[in-house]
């Protein structure tokens, strides 16, 4: 064609465009939603643009709509939206080049894998090429909503690279043409197709229409009363929002009034792909005004630390207008932040005693984000200390207990929580800082990763009782002072021996001294000043080497 040029794909794009393009998948289908999820982003950035903005192409002739065309005779499938469109520049970077680091690493499992499984493929922001699952071609036609921008055509069968040039007498958006491949006929069946829509995309914000006729019921969810919906609309909410393809763990929908009027609607997915080494999570709430989307994937609703969390919230007390800087750090965003980062915590908090054994789940899967929460963020440390779950010495292996429990059955005398930290169960019940603990009956939690020390530390009391680590030097135990057994040393002998143990290990330690604390281990190294913890220290000195 004239004006065309031919563009490289970037590396990363062609490595994943070989495994999509030759790959046989099971579940191709997902390749809709992708298209569908992306013209609802670019529609509702529209539609943001046309509240804040009046200078916009095509502002007012056409309705903000998906609409997808089948042909059965030419083996197509068109998606088409009025949304944003995309410049040269946003095609080019869009649609040819990968930035995130979680997708690279998606792409680097996805080619180890055996079973391709691509349904994951939008949530690491390569969503659009699975198109090439069902298409031996894609064009793209699309023009921004900035005046004066002129139309684009892309155009690729998915091999090493594309082809780019000028496109007369387009509208605004976008307009996506699939030539689908021999064995993806299929998909040109408009029952397919509607099924499709109904399956995916139901609670996609916009008319969806297929060969004229709209298919969903447009619907905000989240300003909905809650007794008029239904667990199976939540979940298919969720799948949307989310784009997931299971069911979330938790959903909390609530309402407020004051001091800002709000209707929310978060979910908790049931996996973590954070732990998984997929990189950095993105924040998973959207921020709306009056059904109006503010901010996509907002990182100021909730703190950073529950970036895990999925949803909306939709706040008609937040001006349309508001700009990405205000929303960083207004008055109004961060009380708005207080307010849902509360709720969510206590509700959290409640689901931890109505069904323990699903919290135990929660927490195996994402209490390294409360973890984080409690090192980093002093402003809800008495709601995180509340969540926190350990083992320890005075449950089974595998039960999880609470601050709350150990501080329920704490020894008359008793004063502080006792913690020890150590590679495994097996490992800390072996070694002898709980013998003390042991001969005075005090339980003690069981700490196995070192971030818990921090927390711990950070925390630094539970309802008025100290958290001490069972490795400090001074430890104020019952028993401790009692007298020597019969085979003791004699004081002469005793301070014989430190004094030489102090100088065979000289800069090592800053003290021996001799103790009753042991019953059956000869020494024990202990943690003198307190505040830093064996583990914490060892973890401090791998961080300088
Ligand atoms: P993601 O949607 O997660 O960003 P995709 O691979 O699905 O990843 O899409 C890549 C990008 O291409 C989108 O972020 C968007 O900028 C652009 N894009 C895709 N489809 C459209 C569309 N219909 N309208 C405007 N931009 C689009
Ligand atoms: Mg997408």
């Amino acid at each position: 064609k004239e004006n065309f040029e031919t563009r490289e794909f970037q590396a990363e794009v062609k490595q994943l465009l070989d495994i999509v393009v030759n790959s046989l998948y099971t579940e191709r289908e997902i390749f809709l939603r992708e298209l569908i999820s992306n013209s609802v982003d670019a529609l509702e950035k529209f539609r943001y643009q046309s509240v804040i903005s009046s200078d916009l192409a095509d502002k007012d002739a056409l309705p903000l709509e998906i609409s997808i065309e089948v042909d059965e005779n030419n083996k197509t499938v068109t998606v088409a939206d009025t949304g944003i469109g995309m410049t040269r520049d946003e095609l080019v970077e869009n649609l040819g080049t990968i930035a995130h680091s979680g997708s690279k690493e998606f792409i680097r499992q996805l080619k180890e894998s055996e079973q391709k499984d691509l349904n994951l493929i939008g949530q690491f922001g390569v969503g659009f090429y699975s198109a090439f699952m069902v298409a031996k071609k894609i064009r793209v036609l699309t023009r921004s909503y900035r005046p004066g921008e002129p139309g684009y055509e892309w155009v690729s069968s998915g091999i090493g690279s594309y082809d780019l040039g000028p496109a007369a007498d387009l509208r605004r958006g976008t307009r996506i043409i699939l030539e689908l491949k021999e064995d993806a006929a299929d998909f040109t069946k408009p029952d397919r197709i509607k099924e499709l829509i109904r399956q995916y995309s139901g609670f996609v914000p916009f008319p969806i229409k297929v060969n004229g006729e709209q298919v969903n019921t447009v619907q905000a969810i989240w300003a909905r009363n809650k007794s008029e919906v239904t667990a199976e609309e939540y979940n298919e909410f969720y799948k949307f929002i989310a784009n997931a393809f299971d069911e979330p763990l938790y959903q909390l929908h609530f309402s407020a009034d004051a001091p800002l009027a709000i209707n929310s609607l978060l979910f908790v997915p049931k996996h973590n792909y954070e732990r998984y080494g997929f990189g950095r999570m993105e924040p998973g709430v959207n921020l709306y005004s009056r059904k109006v989307l503010i901010q996509q994937q907002s990182d100021n609703i909730l703190p950073e630390w529950l970036r895990f969390v999925k949803g909306v919230v939709d706040s008609e007390d937040i001006p349309l207008n508001i700009s990405r800087e205000t929303t960083q750090d207004s008055a109004l965003m961060n009380k708005l932040q207080k307010v849902i980062t509360g709720r969510f915590l206590k509700f959290l908090n409640k689901q931890s005693q109505e069904d323990p054994a699903k919290y135990a789940e929660f927490w195996n899967t994402f209490g390294m984000f409360l973890k984080e929460g409690a090192t980093t963020d002093f402003a809800y440390r008495d709601e995180l200390a509340k969540l926190l779950r350990f083992e320890s010495s005075g449950a089974e292996p595998g039960q999880l207990v609470a601050l709350a429990d150990y501080a329920g059955r704490m020894k008359e005398g008793q004063k502080d929580i006792y913690f020890i930290n150590g590679p495994s169960r097996e490992v800390i019940e072996a070694g002898p800082y709980l013998e003390v603990f042991r001969s005075c009956g005090y339980e003690v939690i069981y700490t196995y990763e070192p971030i818990d020390d921090f927390v711990l530390s950070n925390l630094r009391e539970y309802e008025g009782k100290k958290l001490v680590s069972a490795d400090s030097a001074n430890l104020e135990l019952p028993g401790l002072a009692d007298q020597p057994g019969e085979e003791a040393l004699d004081s002469a002998k005793t301070e014989a021996l430190t004094a030489w143990l102090k100088e065979i290990l000289g800069d090592k330690v800053s003290e021996v001294r001799s103790s009753a604390r042991l019953v059956e281990s000869p020494a024990i190294m202990l943690n003198l000043d307190g505040v830093l913890t064996s583990s914490m220290q060892r973890v401090m000195q791998a961080a300088h080497k």
